[in-house]
């Protein structure tokens, strides 16, 4: 059947190559993702035109994802190979952009003696070096450690984000993506997403025109908010490195299966993210609890898994990418098919939808249950947003769904749709005579056969909002 969960790669310094990059579509790459938090604008846009050029001269459809920083507060430098933070021992924080020290630690944000209080409890890089706030005066902080250890160049400091008056997305956020907009990026990720505000203020076209938004939940009010933020956004990311630590870290598989519950009724794609294959940042194979936890993020309803370190500083990111498409492949012919549609229409039931999605539900739902019970070969869907393939894509049907669509970035949009083989169409009025000519062109691509049977969706977006209306079964000629 081959793999039909998608794969994101994170690209970076190990990756940052046309032959690696080459090597990494080969090898499964379908979603690149370029982090905005490290480096210059002009290297990430240099890396963005990398990953464009050499796609299009592999004839392969590859999405870009930016990945704006948000508010991340940071530690003023390290010198040298870092320093120990040992349990026990009290140190300062300070605001300002200083060198850090064993004693001091210097941090970039003007208001965080406003913010902090006693009691609370901050954390290093990924979460591994804690400490409780002791005591905040009028110049600096104190703080107990309570986890150490090494601490190397300009980590991250986690305030819990409900202590934080910073907003995302921020000035700087907003600037970066005005630059990869005019580059004609795909899809835009946003960092500590609070509200469907914070996705509002965004502010880009929506797609097909501008990119696809796609929401990080990795902040306690994201989880609390989570549906009205999802109602707004084109795709999710369960970004666990974050929420890990805003939440219990017991909490976070529970969370996960919520989060991606939600994204299956409203028919977002949600991309499972964060240590994946993490062990694969320095050695040549996962451990077995990584390849469990992707072959699970899948069962959950996971559309796309995501590599970010494995890839960015790895020393192997086309061994990391080959190794996650082998691990998603196997699972996904393990996945419960046939449960699954009668679970996402268990998940619908309870899901407000209004009169446009109410439609897409049923026809998609029509669409799915006709190709199965007739054995289709494909299903085809026809978009101009994506909204329909999307939404097919969420009842996992077993034959693949070819997304077609008259509009370039949204093709590149639908490599993030689970199962999806992404496909331009010809600009028509007539959505009859289109089915009829796309049905042809799945043939001539390869993708069925004459005499198969194929079940063809439509989907209308007007000035009345986007619904799926169209449903036909067949014949292939
Ligand atoms: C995460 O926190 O899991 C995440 C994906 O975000 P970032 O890698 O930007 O920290």
């Amino acid at each position: 059947m081959g793999r039909r969960t998608k794969i994101i790669a994170t690209i970076g310094p190990s990756s940052s190559d046309p032959t690696v990059l080459r090597r990494m579509i080969d090898a499964g790459m379908d979603v690149a993702r370029i982090g905005l938090a490290h480096g210059s604008l002009s290297e990430a846009i240099e890396r963005y035109r990398m990953v464009r050029q050499v796609a299009a001269e592999a004839g392969r459809v590859v999405g870009t994802l930016i990945d704006l920083p948000g508010p991340k507060v940071r530690l003023g430098q390290f010198e040298n190979d870092g320093v120990d933070l040992v349990a026990g021992s009290t140190i300062a924080l300070r605001p300002g952009d200083g060198v850090s020290t064993a004693s001091v630690l210097s941090v970039d944000y003007g208001n965080l003696l406003g913010d902090i209080h006693p009691g609370d409890v901050l954390q290093i890089g990924d979460g591994a070096v804690r400490m409780q706030v002791v005591s905040v005066d009028g110049d600096s902080a104190k703080a107990e450690i309570t986890y150490g250890g090494r601490v190397r160049g300009r980590p991250g400091l986690h305030i819990p984000s409900e202590r934080l008056q910073l907003a995302t997305p921020t000035a700087e956020d907003l600037y970066k993506l005005d630059a990869f907009v005019d580059e004609g990026v795909d899809m835009v990720a946003v960092s500590f997403v609070r509200s469907a505000h914070d996705i509002r203020r965004i502010g880009t076209e929506p797609f097909p025109r501008g990119p696809l938004v796609v929401a990080k939940i990795e902040t306690r009010a994201a989880v609390e908010n989570l549906e009205g933020i999802i109602e707004v956004s084109g795709a999710v990311m369960v970004a666990r490195g974050d929420l890990g630590m805003e939440m219990g870290i017991e909490d976070l598989p529970h969370i996960q299966k919520r989060i991606i519950r939600e994204c299956i009724a409203f028919g977002r794609p949600v991309i499972t993210a964060t240590q994946m294959l993490e062990s694969m940042t320095v050695a040549p194979a996962p451990t077995r609890a990584e390849v469990s936890d992707v072959a699970n993020a899948i069962f959950d309803g996971s559309s796309a898994v995501m590599l970010s370190g494995e890839t960015a500083a790895g020393v192997d990111p086309v061994n990391a990418v080959a190794t996650m498409a082998r691990v998603s492949e196997r699972a996904d012919t393990e996945f419960d098919y046939a449960g699954w549609a009668q679970r996402v229409r268990t998940i619908r039931a309870g899901a407000n939808a209004d009169g446009a999605s109410q439609i897409t539900d049923a026809m998609t739902g029509a669409a799915w249950r006709a190709a199965t019970e007739m054995g289709a070969a494909a299903i085809i869907g026809i978009s101009d947003t994506g909204f329909t393939v999307r939404s097919i894509a969420r009842f996992r049907p077993i034959m693949p769904i070819l997304g077609f669509s008259p509009h370039e970035r949204t093709v590149r949009q639908l490599t993030l749709s689970w199962g999806t083989t992404p496909l331009a169409a010809p600009p028509a009025n007539d959505s009859l005579s289109l089915m009829d000519s796309l049905v042809v062109a799945a043939r001539e691509q390869g993708y069925v056969r004459s005499g198969d049977l194929v079940a063809v969706l439509a989907g209308a977006s007007s000035g009345r909002g986007n619904s799926t209306d169209l449903l036909r079964l067949v014949r292939v000629p």
